[in-house]
């Protein structure tokens, strides 16, 4: 546009730069006010192990409560707070509202589950992500080791020895770390093998096309394979299909997330799940041959 386009063309693309701007800094404030206001809210997906039925845990996603829009989805508001830095509160507000209601779910007497946190690169690399887990664990009373904790590729890649120091500091205080999205970063896997991580969640750009696209299935084998070899645990994100959890099956898949199963759930429906979930498998298991 620049070449061909006169002084007016590039008006009408400056406008359109600085309308965008606003935009951005409008949905800033109001998410720094709807945090102040108390209407961020999380919502609750089960993990499920594949060869047992049985709920292992649960993936706390945060949403956005609306008084006139309604539900404001993350997709489109993590992003915002991650480039303004409102991530720093809101991830502080997200972990801490996450252990403590897992510890009123053990209050409770419900069944033990592990329950994971989305921790954004921003909140790993430039906030004290040591210091306000341990705070968040401790202020709550709820056990390290009921705690994961979902770190992209992206956040390990850009500066691989700080983050090796961050995830060991994490890791001594007795709780999981998981590769979320695993496969659409660019992570070496020289560096994956050194990093202290637990669980690899398969994305689900690579779950969605099975059984149909063969190159999908041979990248899940293969990371389902790698991951095993390497000792860790292997999830599979966004799970819609019968077909696509045998095929996991087949493949060893140890855990999964989806649809399949359930959507992600306000805190009372995901309650109920979890009294259900006590009296035994909520995926059926199919009968060894
Ligand atoms: P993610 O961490 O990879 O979370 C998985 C996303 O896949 C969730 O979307 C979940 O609702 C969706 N999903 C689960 N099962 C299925 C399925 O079977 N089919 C399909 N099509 N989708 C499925 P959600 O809740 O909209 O979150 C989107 C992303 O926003 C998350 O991706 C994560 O990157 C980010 N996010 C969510 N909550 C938080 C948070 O508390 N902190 C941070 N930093 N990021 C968050
Ligand atoms: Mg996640
Ligand atoms: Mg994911
Ligand atoms: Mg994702």
């Amino acid at each position: 546009a620049k070449e061909n386009g006169g002084p007016d063309a590039w008006c009408f693309f400056h406008a359109d730069m600085t309308q965008a701007a606003r935009a951005r800094l409008e949905l800033e404030a109001r998410l720094r006010q709807a945090l102040a206001d108390g209407h961020m809210r999380l919502y609750y997906q089960p993990q499920i192990d594949i060869a047992t039925g049985r709920v292992t845990g649960a993936e706390a996603l945060v949403r956005w409560l609306d008084p006139v829009e309604g539900l404001i989805s993350p997709a489109r508001f993590i992003p915002v707070a991650e480039s303004s830095g409102v991530i720093g509160p809101l991830g502080e507000w997200v972990m801490r509202e996450a252990c403590a209601q897992g510890q009123r779910w053990r209050n409770l007497g419900l069944p033990e589950i592990t329950l994971a946190v989305n921790v954004s690169p921003h909140q790993f690399l430039l906030t004290d992500i040591v210091g306000s887990t341990a705070a968040a664990l401790a202020d709550a009373g709820f056990p390290a080791a009921q705690l994961e904790l979902e770190i992209t590729e992206s956040a390990l890649a850009k500066q691989p020895e700080e983050a090796m120091l961050v995830l060991r500091r994490l890791r001594q205080l007795g709780l999981r770390l998981a590769i979320d999205d695993f496969g659409t970063g660019y992570s070496s896997l020289a560096h994956l093998k050194r990093f202290p991580i637990d669980v690899l969640k398969i994305d689900q750009g690579f779950i969605r096309d099975i059984p149909h696209s063969a190159d999908d299935m041979a990248i899940s084998a293969a990371v389902i394979a790698m991951g095993h070899s390497m000792g860790l645990t292997v999830l599979a994100e966004g799970v819609e299909t019968a077909a696509q959890l045998d095929f996991l099956r087949q493949r060893g898949c140890d855990h999964f997330q989806g649809y399949l199963c359930s959507r992600p759930l306000p805190v009372s429906a995901f309650e109920d799940f979890l009294r259900r979930s006590a009296q035994g498998p909520v995926m059926p298991v199919p009968s060894s041959q």
